[in-house]
């Protein structure tokens, strides 16, 4: 498939047709176990010198077409789907770091990725740095010898903050460390993170390449670019390891971060995706294109609208002239930036809550990705458990409403948004 393009790919992508059932569509495998052909070839699929189907936590037909799918249109070299985003950023985390370890995070992500980072892995020994991600002296100044990786989203959670992708993971490489994207918010369609240096790219699936708030997934692309080969950073990719047979992950060369993520990480925590969910994130990807020129199309107009509406103090979308990110955005986002951004409306949180209070299209809800329009108050919500100073990192104030717009038709959507705006502020 690779010398298609990307609406091709995003459809024909990790299936060829089966020679027994000739199924056009992709087929739905809910199924644990596979057959061995005998003993020999039992052992050598255990012993990874043979690919093949072994036991549904470790790889399943529905899933691998997934797999395959994303990882052709992210030009990676493979992927792993898990149940949920936020366990596709955990086991990427444990399959680079442990007790003793270090993270560098930046401070505009998921709510939830925050707690995870400053709460569960600092527990476990494993301290995440956050830095501000563009401040590129912030990440350079938080690199030590435990260094073990970068992590940042292209878009920020919520205020659509634009990383400059190369500047970091060039900070990155120079001191040996591999880049993670979460690119929830863009999707290959809007920025493939791998071309500008990222070595590890990881999806909510549960957002737009599902796009209809129907199933939960998570996906981790790897492209096969970073060294770990004798890489002092990560002697458990160069010595024997003992729970699997004693094989050199390094040795494996361009698939030795994914190839480890399945054998060892999947193999133990267990974290894997429902081949029901597979399928249905398969029918997802089919129209992530079309979606996703309908959403960028969408919340542009609405950005544009809202910049114009004097009611309005501010509006964060990077495309906007007067956004600080316009030229981050033109370099990395040529494709649209995405449908999830904030504003905020004159007279603070009580115009806010009133705001979100009088709107009817919109859904309101801790989601965003769905083709239908969402709304969402950070602070009190999706951000509540950060500290006030997290909250100020993340540039959230008492007034920032989110908005993830969908794909209903424009005029409804502004519509909504313009008689919600009135009541909030008595016209
Ligand atoms: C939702 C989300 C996650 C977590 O994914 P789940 O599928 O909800 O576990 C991680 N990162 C970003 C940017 C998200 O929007």
């Amino acid at each position: 498939m690779k010398d298609y393009k990307f609406d091709t790919k995003a459809i024909h992508s990790g299936y060829e047709i089966e020679k027994s059932t000739h199924s056009v569509v992709p087929p739905l495998y809910l199924t644990n176990a596979y057959q061995f052909d005998n003993v020999d070839h039992a052992q050598s699929l255990f012993e990874l010198k043979e690919e093949g189907n072994i036991y549904t936590r470790l790889q399943n037909p529905t899933n691998d077409i997934l797999e395959k799918k994303i990882s052709e249109l992210e030009d990676g070299v493979g992927a792993l789907a898990f149940s949920t985003g936020h366990a596709a950023i955990f086991n990427t985390i444990i399959n680079l770091a442990e007790n003793g370890d270090e993270i560098v995070s930046s401070n505009q992500i998921y709510g939830g990725a925050i707690n995870l980072f400053g709460v569960t892995l600092e527990r476990l020994g494993i301290k995440v740095k956050f830095v501000n991600p563009n401040n590129l002296d912030e990440w350079e100044n938080a690199v030590t010898d435990k260094t073990k990786a970068f992590f940042f989203e292209i878009v920020g959670n919520p205020n659509a903050s634009v990383v400059d992708i190369e500047a970091v993971a060039s900070i990155a490489h120079k001191n040996g460390i591999p880049v993670i994207v979460d690119s929830t918010f863009t999707t290959p369609y809007l920025c493939k993170p791998i071309h500008y240096g990222a070595d590890i790219v990881i999806h909510s699936a549960t957002k737009f390449l599902g796009g209809h708030s129907a199933v939960m997934g998570g996906i981790v692309v790897d492209s096969g670019k970073f060294v770990y080969k004798n890489n002092k950073r990560f002697p458990r990719y160069n010595e024997p390891d003992q729970s699997y047979h004693g094989i050199v992950f390094a040795d494996l060369k361009e698939t030795a971060f994914i190839a480890r993520l399945r054998a060892l990480i999947m193999r133990d925590i267990g974290a894997s995706l429902s081949p029901f969910n597979a399928f249905m994130l398969i029918m997802g990807i089919e129209t992530l294109s079309l979606r996703m020129r309908k959403h960028c199309d969408n919340a542009k107009r609405v950005a544009e609208y809202l910049l114009s509406n004097p009611n309005v103090s501010f509006v964060n979308y990077p495309s906007l002239e007067n956004s600080p990110y316009k030229n981050l955005a033109d370099k990395y986002l040529s494709n649209g930036c995405g449908s999830v951004f904030t504003f905020g409306l004159k007279g603070g949180r009580e115009t806010g809550k009133k705001f979100i209070n009088s709107l009817k299209l919109f859904r309101h809800v801790a989601n965003v990705g769905d083709v239908r329009s969402l709304v969402i108050h950070p602070a009190t919500t999706t951000h509540s458990q950060l500290s006030s100073q997290q909250l100020i990192d993340a540039g959230i104030s008492e007034d920032t409403v989110r908005l993830s717009i969908g794909i209903e038709d424009i005029d409804d959507i502004i519509n909504d948004l313009e008689q919600a705006i009135n009541i909030a502020t008595n016209k």
